[in-house]
């Protein structure tokens, strides 16, 4: 521990000042620092490096969303104003057709990679695996005991060529209610000396973050009505047959599900970037990049179906040394296992998908959007809290908004 009424601070690296004597060397106005100081918390500053103050994005909920027979409450964390009521409608037209049905698609390990280049002698390497995958498994349990001791660790290995010369010996993990980086990487790095006759070969132990073993779809069958027609259903299908072949449509529709899915996966303080990469990288699974959801008429019923790779946890990480990640957490429930996280996740990228492509095919996307844009306009003019749902009111009734007209109007509000 470090005495600093003993230290002269310009000897210090930054790493190694307080929060507050980081700030004091930023050149800021008073005010400005009291309020980066004010939003400080001491949790926080032991979880990065280089901590000054916190950030919070504003926390929402996902009401009751009907999901394998129960309805759940489901915190989002987001800074997109239109996103939570989206899913919100979203939720309400899924639940039309009772609600979602999410299923576990594969046997949940994370994938941990040993990337082995230069290889001259493929069958050796093929060899030397086969021979030596008692001792592998033996020394990954003893690396993590506690995840075996859990019923993970360890499940399976398999070589895969990557090219003439590469290759991957994925491990297969189990990482229980842990998202796993650390434990699968913690794993790797205890077996890799077994393979010292090739460690001129191998460039690294890291897990990937394409989480093909970890895939969670989500269903819905719905009555056209609870669209709005079959009309609306069927513009729904072919806007969504569009970001199946086009690929600037697909980001963006797959954009959209992120929007639900990644508030999910923040609020409870999970890892919203893994999650991303995973499922854009499932979105070109074929080669080509594609809509991630489905939607098709079958039988007289809108149909709908999600599927991604979901890396969460519900403990370990920032999960449980966030006191807002467990708030977040203890409003869906009491003890959350990260697979009833996972189907969270994903139906709620479907019921966000839905709103988002039920607005633009019907009354267009600015219509919800532009109410929530307005509060955030009205708040950057100037507008006080109390002042806010009367300035928003006024500007979603005028044909044309922008800073001069808002500013015009909340000071005629204060007239
Ligand atoms: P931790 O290293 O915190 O590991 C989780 C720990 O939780 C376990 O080791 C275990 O410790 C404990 N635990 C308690 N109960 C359970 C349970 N039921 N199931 C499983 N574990 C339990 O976190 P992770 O390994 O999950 O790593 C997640 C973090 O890694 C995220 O914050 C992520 O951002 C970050 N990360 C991500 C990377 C990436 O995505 N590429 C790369 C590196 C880091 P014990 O057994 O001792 O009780």
């Amino acid at each position: 521990m470090l005495n600093y009424s003993l230290i002269d601070m310009s000897e210090l690296k930054f790493y190694e000042l307080t929060p507050n004597q980081r700030l004091e060397t930023l050149n800021l106005p008073e005010n400005v620092m009291m309020a980066l100081k004010n939003a400080q918390d001491l949790v926080s500053g032991q979880i990065i490096e280089n901590y000054v103050s916190n950030f919070t994005v504003p926390m929402g909920i996902l009401k009751h969303l009907l999901l394998d027979g129960t309805a759940y409450n489901i915190p989002m964390a987001t800074e997109e104003p239109s996103v939570i009521a989206a899913a919100n409608h979203g939720a309400k037209m899924l639940n039309a057709g009772g609600g979602v049905h999410t299923e576990l698609l594969t046997d949940n390990t994370m994938i941990g990679q040993i990337l082995i280049h230069q290889i001259t002698d493929y069958t050796a390497l093929q060899v030397f695996l086969t021979a030596h995958r008692d001792e592998i498994f033996a020394k990954a349990q003893a690396t993590h005991p506690s995840i075996v001791a859990r019923g993970g660790g360890l499940k399976n290995i398999e070589l895969r060529m990557v090219t003439d010369n590469m290759a991957s010996i994925d491990c297969f993990i189990d990482t229980c209610d842990a998202m796993g980086a650390n434990i699968v990487n913690t794993i790797l790095a205890g077996i890799i000396p077994i393979f010292d006759i090739f460690h001129t070969q191998i460039l690294a132990g890291i897990l990937s973050n394409y989480a093909t073993q970890q895939l969670v779809s989500a269903t819905v069958c719905l009555p056209f009505s609870a669209v709005g027609g079959q009309d609306i259903a069927e513009r729904i299908v072919a806007i969504n047959h569009f970001g199946h072949h086009d690929v600037y449509r697909a980001t963006t529709e797959n954009k959209g599900l992120f929007n639900g899915a990644s508030a999910v996966t923040l609020a409870n303080g999970n890892d919203w970037r893994a999650l991303e990469a995973a499922g854009h990288a499932y979105a070109a699974k074929t080669g080509g990049y594609t809509a991630l959801a489905t939607w098709s008429i079958e039988q007289q019923q809108l149909k709908g179906t999600l599927t991604l790779p979901v890396s969460v946890g519900t403990v370990g990480g920032a999960i449980s040394a966030l006191p807002q990640a467990q708030n977040a957490l203890r409003i869906i429930g009491e003890r959350v296992s990260a697979n009833q996280l996972r189907r969270m996740i994903v139906a709620t990228g479907l019921a966000q998908n839905l709103a988002a492509l039920r607005a633009i095919v019907s009354d267009g996307i600015q219509k919800g959007h532009m109410r929530m844009q307005y509060r955030a306009l009205a708040l950057q003019i100037g507008a006080t809290p109390d002042e806010v749902p009367q300035l928003t009111e006024k500007l979603t009734q005028l044909s044309r908004v922008d800073t001069t007209i808002a500013t015009q109007y909340l000071n005629e509000l204060r007239e």
